[in-house]
């Protein structure tokens, strides 16, 4: 029997027919690059056509001949507050925000007021999506409930309930046993575990990352081995329970080694990384606006950024997640120490990543797009395809398009952008996500067949 197709919820709206043509077509798992006309015909990719000859009648043409078209990314790790926390953000404004990156699926996390804990919780979670979802949405619910570390939730209802997976996230699952025993249920109703990785006693009152830079500031520090130790703890369950985990956020030198040996024993283990550990490192946190550099886990020194680009180069890292962290002005605006952790990221992935390491030389385009295309994998979801056949799920970006985030505003309702004021190049110009135009910028313009 095979296993039932992982649930993702998405507004429902008209399959749309278009023609995006004369884009340069860049699908590095299907092996697909060249300028080529994509024909949507009723929400799937139709046809690769030659550039110019994919017209038809009465179909909306986009020109897009100097842009490039991608297969749509997915975000894994996204906090879109509901319910509870509706003023940071709620499921219409983070998947618009998801749209407006050129994502076409996100999975949301469970750390909401009050934790996603129950049946009813997951399941009316996909009837708001259903009609507020810009991009399809995967929901998460807690390992334990209330988060509390104690005691497991009901891991085959919640799965009965929709549930793509399980996630702490925020929190780390302190105890031991408790990991283990959520791995002997997880292989038994599936679902997979996805765990942000933090030893609450190393990590103290730490409020950066324990290093020079927190030295020379007189911060105290969240030293890199409160992540690592516990990756290896868990990866050690995970081998002997024969089970799976996807580690959240790396941000270590120690944590990534600790990922590459775990998968070179044979443990199925997958992990993310986050834009903002890619680009910045504790220097950021010496700025003006530091707390805007303020998250969990912390920006590390160089080494570890470095360490990471390794990671996504040799396959350790298995995708880019923003960790989409929306927060109001009143709990950023306020001393470093007191703000509160996490940024957002979603409308800035893939122009920070093409700014800061594409131009620059350090990773190829292919292997982000890639990167951000298949972070559903882990949980299920397969990627994002342009071969004929598949539904439409693409983002057409305009490579040399230079912009300042934040200058027109934000499609999320929180402003804690970590590159805010930046001038990035790249844009994404259109999104059709699960064969809908799910965003289309404002200034782009389109021609009429
Ligand atoms: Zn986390
Ligand atoms: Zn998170």
């Amino acid at each position: 029997m095979s296993p039932p197709a992982e649930k993702l919820t998405v507004r429902d709206g008209e399959p749309v027919d278009l023609v995006i043509r004369g884009a340069t077509v860049l699908d590095p798992g299907a092996g697909i690059e060249g300028p080529h006309d994509i024909v949507i015909r009723d929400g799937e990719i139709a046809e690769l056509a030659a550039p110019g000859s994919g017209a038809e009648d009465g179909v909306e043409v986009i020109e897009a001949e100097g842009l490039h078209a991608f297969p749509a990314f997915f975000d894994p790790h996204v906090h879109l507050r509901a319910p509870g926390q509706e003023h940071k953000e709620d499921i219409e404004t983070g998947t618009r925000a998801a749209a407006a990156g050129g994502f076409c699926g996100i999975i949301a996390m469970a750390n909401t007021e009050p934790p996603v804990c129950d049946a009813t919780d997951v399941e009316a979670l996909h009837d708001r999506a259903r009609t507020e979802a810009s991009v399809p949405a995967g929901f998460v619910a807690t390992v334990t409930r209330g988060m509390r570390g104690e005691e497991l939730t009901d891991m085959a209802e919640l799965r009965d309930a929709g549930a793509i997976g399980f996630s702490d996230d925020g929190l780390p699952i302190r105890s031991a046993r408790i990991m283990r025993r959520a791995l002997q249920y997880q292989r038994l109703c599936g679902g997979l575990i996805a765990l942000h990785e933090e030893d609450p006693d190393l990590s103290g009152e730490g409020v950066m990352h324990e290093g020079a830079v927190s030295a020379l500031l007189g911060l105290s520090g969240i030293p890199s081995i409160s992540e690592s130790t516990m990756i290896a703890r868990d990866a050690a369950i995970a081998a002997y329970e024969e089970a799976r985990i996807h580690v959240q956020h790396l941000s270590a030198v120690e944590s990534v080694e600790a990922v590459r040996d775990a998968k070179s024993g044979g443990v199925q283990i997958s992990s993310e990384a986050t834009p903002h550990h890619l680009c910045l490192t504790d220097e950021a946190v010496r700025g003006l606006d530091a707390s805007r550099h303020k998250m969990n886990p912390p920006l590390r020194a160089e080494a570890d950024r470095q360490a990471l680009i390794e990671g996504l180069r040799d396959g350790t890292i298995d995708c880019i997640a923003t960790d989409h962290a929306p927060h109001v002005a009143e709990e950023k605006e306020v001393p470093f120490e007191a703000a509160m952790m996490g940024v957002t990221g979603l409308e800035t992935a893939f122009a920070a990543i093409h700014t800061h390491l594409v131009g620059s030389g350090v990773l190829p385009l292919s292997l982000v797009v890639e990167k951000l295309g298949c972070g559903g994998e882990p949980f299920g979801v397969p990627r994002a395809s342009l071969a004929p056949g598949s539904p439409a799920n693409v983002a057409l970006c305009d490579l040399e398009a230079c912009w300042v985030v934040g200058e027109g505003g934000y499609e999320s309702r929180s402003f804690n952008s970590w590159c805010a004021g930046e001038q990035l190049r790249g844009q994404v110009k259109m999104t059709v996500a699960a064969g809908q135009v799910a965003y289309r910028l404002r200034s782009f313009s389109m021609g009429v067949a």
